[in-house]
């Protein structure tokens, strides 16, 4: 230890000895002008670095935007040979490009001006670099809830290379306001339904993508924390590999237990698939991991896939050489079948709200020419429509008591199907289903429960309501403290109006609560499954994952 202690003194004698005190004054002189000019080369090499990078910078941007003005230039000729019709062609403001976060702001605000009666601009946080999640809200009454209208939601970009979904929902916004009092068929979809539309979930990593290209050191997969966002919900089978939620991961779970979403989608690509829960399974395995809504899960699927011109091919056309060619029957796949991911969002959907997500891919390439853009929205524009238009299946309803007044947090149960939904703010309920005759429960608080059957139709939501008997007697006191009871789960509808609310949320620990237990949940739906878990095949996949 003394040797050790003499040598580090020897060190430190041989540094400072020589510069102070050893060098007579003009080497003193010297040796600071020898290490000014060091510090002033160094200084001028930074400065040089730095230009050097905004050059570089100034070039990528420069770049990006040219290729869009080309493109621009082009849409008319393009749109024509793609089959559009004129009175497309000739809405001055269409223009398929990719939009960065400023351009994208820019739209997502002018769009919000010009449609205001069905257009509302909010936003649901903020990403790690402070760019802030953009919703669109279209509806016939943008801001609130209607009673008995379904919420619905459209997210993209939640990885930042992955372009495509996030140029498609700036278009569906774009096609919705436009199209609104014009085409009846938009019309219908907007006044009887409540869309919101998050065209970026990972603003930070589409501007690392769009700024420098896809081969750099970091993933812009990734948010700028390098968390994939697809691992980074809690999830139902396993503990969290990616840390605590990222901003816009809770930026998303305060929005879904805000609003009672029915259905939605996310939009990747790295693919061409539609990709339906779970995600995962106990096992880790890729094998078929059934929810108790697989049937109605199918159904979702197919809806896009068979509206897509290709997805539900056999043989789809493919333009990716170094990717393999992957094919799913009609187009559609069990997310765990696939391949397993834990900490998925469309999981979180389902199994912490009454919400029904599925993984829309579409296409093996994530950022391709803007020039391609046309023809991606002229396979996609059909099938996201049909997507949307889901929302009006299976039954729907209000739960009242004798007065006529809403109840809220009334459970919607179907006699075997292990996934219960709740009712909304206003006693109003959705519950998808697919075609076939139903005995639907409803029980809540305070109130003797009410039994009813109904058939479900393949084109239009039945209609079912529900009237609740308060108890005569004084419930037992264990019913009382049932914590179980989802009351403080049900969303208020109120969107992101109430800044007060999200500060209450953002404090304590800065995690989302969940607000009942899911053991028992899990625990049925996984019995529920087990049937399914041997017919399948585990999967290995040696090149970047797309959902
Ligand atoms: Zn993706």
């Amino acid at each position: 230890m003394f040797f050790l202690q003499l040598c580090t003194l020897c060190v430190l004698l041989e540094i400072s000895l020589p510069n102070v005190w050893a060098k007579p004054p003009d080497k003193i002189t010297k040796a600071k002008q020898q290490t000014a000019g060091k510090q002033e080369s160094k200084k001028t090499a930074d400065i040089a670095a730095i230009k050097e990078i905004k050059h570089k910078l100034a070039d990528a941007k420069e770049n990006f935007k040219e290729s869009n003005v080309e493109v621009v230039k082009n849409t008319v000729k393009e749109l024509k040979d793609s089959g559009f019709g004129n009175d497309e062609i000739l809405e001055k403001n269409i223009s398929f490009k990719h939009h960065n976060y400023e351009e994208m702001t820019w739209l997502l605000k002018d769009y919000s001006k010009k449609y205001h009666k069905i257009a509302r601009l909010y936003d649901i946080g903020t990403s790690v670099q402070n760019r802030k999640l953009w919703v669109m809200e279209i509806s016939n009454n943008p801001g609130k809830h209607e009673p008995g209208e379904p919420e619905f939601k459209f997210v993209a970009n939640m990885h930042g290379d992955e372009a495509i979904g996030r140029e498609m929902l700036l278009h569906i916004i774009k096609y919705l306001c436009k199209n609104y009092g014009v085409n009846r068929r938009v019309t219908n979809i907007v006044d009887t339904t409540r869309i919101h539309i998050l065209p970026s979930m990972n603003p930070d990593g589409y501007e690392m993508e769009a700024t420098f290209g896809h081969n750099r050191w970091k993933s812009s997969r990734t948010n700028a924390n390098g968390v994939d966002l697809n691992r980074n919900f809690p999830d139902q089978f396993f503990p969290s590999t990616s840390g605590p939620p990222q901003p816009e991961t809770r930026a998303v779970m305060r929005w879904i237990k805000s609003i009672p979403f029915v259905l939605s989608a996310s939009l990747h690509s790295g693919a061409l698939v539609a990709n339906y829960p779970y995600d995962d399974n106990p096992s880790g395995q890729s094998v078929y991991s059934a929810t108790p809504d697989d049937d109605v899960f199918r159904q979702l699927a197919r809806s896009y896939s068979e509206a897509h011109p290709t997805m539900h091919l056999a043989n789809a056309p493919w333009k990716c050489k170094d990717i393999p060619r992957e094919h799913f029957i009609d187009g559609i796949t069990n997310g765990a079948k696939w391949f397993t991911v834990s900490g998925g969002m469309q999981d979180y959907n389902y199994v912490h709200s009454n919400c029904f997500d599925v993984t829309l891919e579409l296409g093996c390439q994530k950022f391709p020419n803007a020039s391609e853009l046309p023809e991606y929205w002229k396979e996609n524009k059909e099938a996201l429509l049909a997507f949307i238009e889901q929302v009006h299946t299976g039954v729907h309803g209000f739960v009242k008591d004798e007065d006529g007044g809403p109840i809220s947090g009334a459970r919607i149960l179907v006699a075997n199907r292990r996934h219960d939904v709740f009712s909304a703010r206003d006693g109003d309920f959705w519950r998808l289903l697919v075609p076939g005759s139903y005995e639907i429960t409803v029980s809540a608080r305070g109130f003797e429960q009410e039994t009813k059957t109904c058939t479900v139709l393949s084109n239009k939501a039945a209609a079912l309501n529900f009237e609740l008997k308060r108890m005569r007697m004084r419930e037992p006191r264990r019913l009382m403290d049932d914590d179980t009871w989802p009351r403080a789960r049900i969303p208020d509808g109120a969107g992101f109006e109430s800044e007060e609310k999200r500060k209450v949320e953002r404090t304590g620990n800065g995690e989302i609560d969940d607000d009942y237990d899911d053991t028992a949940r899990r625990g049925s739906f996984y019995q529920g499954n087990s049937e399914r878990v041997n017919d399948e095949f585990p999967v290995t996949r040696n090149y970047p994952h797309p959902k």
